[in-house]
């Protein structure tokens, strides 16, 4: 059952290459290692309450500082941008799930699951979620 299986995902892996979900080049690897040296990370020097990069660690930074957002405070693992954007991307219009346990390994990695009440998604857009057919 085992060698099926296998010559299985050979034949997938041949008719369907594996790419990369920043390139799109050929990769066994969800993502490969030159796209995720480009993915620029978010490490501590961050804003505490929403969670944007700032110079130093602030309590509160300019995009946040009095407004109401509904959440005691948020974390991101990297910038929304270039290879980073791309990855999010090919995660929730692609459907790449072999993605989802690096950026859990990520997201342990941080303790941030230690006072973590929910791991959740930026919603589509309602316009995305209908060319989509969800
Ligand atoms: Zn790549
Ligand atoms: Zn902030």
């Amino acid at each position: 059952m085992l060698k099926i299986s296998k010559f299985f995902e050979a034949f997938l892996e041949l008719v369907y290459p594996r790419l990369c979900a920043g390139c799109k080049g050929a990769s066994t690897a969800p993502i490969c290692k030159e796209c995720l040296s480009k993915i620029e990370m978010v490490d501590e020097t961050s804003c505490r309450y929403c969670g944007r990069p700032t110079e130093y660690e602030v309590e509160e930074c300019r995009d946040c500082r009095g407004k109401k957002l509904y959440f005691d405070k948020a974390r991101a693992l990297f910038v929304f941008e270039g290879v980073g954007k791309d990855v999010i991307h090919s995660f929730k219009y692609d459907r790449e799930t072999r993605l989802a346990p690096i950026i859990a390994e990520q997201i342990i990695d941080r303790n941030w699951y230690i006072d973590l009440d929910l791991v959740t998604f930026v919603p589509l857009f309602n316009r995305k979620k209908i060319e989509k057919r969800l």
